[in-house]
């Protein structure tokens, strides 16, 4: 189990410190085929703060095919960015959800400066000003693999339309082949996840997400972790950042230990 291990590594005094005290906002940065989702999924299973992938948000208005689904399903296929107006209202409305109240991982937001300054501003606001938590600085974390790694890792990847879990044909295989290990359903290649598509969000990722990571470096705020290492060395790195930056105990969100 990963809380496991890394609790090994990190020599973590107790489980209900390390997982139940308030974590604020993580932000994971990274191109696409990094590792963002991944590690999300287990930062969530070791804080139990929730995942916020602007992505599956997206993904998942598409399905449903709601107003904002149809507006922006070919920007997604042609691998372009969703205009930042409708992503912030989303991040906005799942952000006020209660279950994220001691913390949560945006997985995939901010991609541009202006999501960046929109976010600055909304957790000064929503989380800081109102008391809930002790500092509105999100913990800003890098992952950065190799452009020709990113490809094959891209193009291996299989998910689980149920679940959501993450696999790859190369490095993670399902037990059996194209089948989820949890629950049975056959697994599924993202409709963007196809070779002109990928080389076009890689080059969104060139042209407009790298600058956010120069501004929270100019900020002091970025951290790169090498995430072309095991999941699970790229799991310790990350959380022992966490470990060290968690912004501090938040009035009345407290969670007791079991
Ligand atoms: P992102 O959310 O950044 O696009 P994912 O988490 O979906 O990235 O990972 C992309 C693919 O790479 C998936 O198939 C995943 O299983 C695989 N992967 C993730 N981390 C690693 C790693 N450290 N080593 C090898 N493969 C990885
Ligand atoms: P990846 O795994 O490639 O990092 P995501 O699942 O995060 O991709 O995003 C898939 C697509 O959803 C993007 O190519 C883009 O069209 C749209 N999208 C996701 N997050 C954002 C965002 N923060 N701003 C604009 N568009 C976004």
């Amino acid at each position: 189990m990963v809380v496991n291990l890394v609790q090994e590594r990190l020599g973590a005094s107790s489980m209900a410190e390390q997982v139940l005290r308030t974590i604020g906002p993580v932000v994971l940065l990274g191109p696409p085929g990094a590792g963002k989702g991944t590690q999300s999924k287990r930062i969530t299973e070791h804080y139990h703060i929730p995942q916020v992938s602007t992505g599956d948000l997206l993904r998942e208005h598409v399905r449903q095919q709601t107003p904002l689904g149809i507006e922006v399903q070919a920007v997604i296929a042609r691998g372009e960015l969703v205009p930042d107006h409708l992503v912030c209202d989303i991040v906005a409305w799942r952000l006020r959800q209660p279950d994220a109240d001691r913390g949560f991982i945006l997985d995939g937001f901010p991609r541009t400066q202006k999501q960046a300054a929109w976010l600055d501003s909304f957790l000064k606001f929503e989380f800081f000003e109102t008391g809930k938590w002790a500092s509105w600085l999100p913990i800003v974390i890098r992952i950065q693999v190799d452009y020709n790694k990113l490809l094959l890792r891209i193009t291996g990847r299989r998910t689980c339309p149920t679940c959501g879990a993450i696999y790859n044909v190369h490095s993670n295989p399902p037990l059996v082949d194209e089948i989820c290990d949890k629950d049975g359903t056959k697994l599924v290649i993202r409709d963007d996840d196809r070779d002109e598509v990928i080389r076009e969000r890689l080059d969104t990722y060139e042209r407009q997400t790298k600058p956010v990571a120069e501004y929270y470096d100019k900020l002091g705020r970025l951290v790169t972790i090498n995430g072309d290492q095991s999941v699970d060395d790229v799991s310790a790195a990350i959380l022992k950042e966490i470990d060290g930056r968690a912004c501090g105990v938040a009035s009345g969100t407290e969670v007791k230990g079991n």
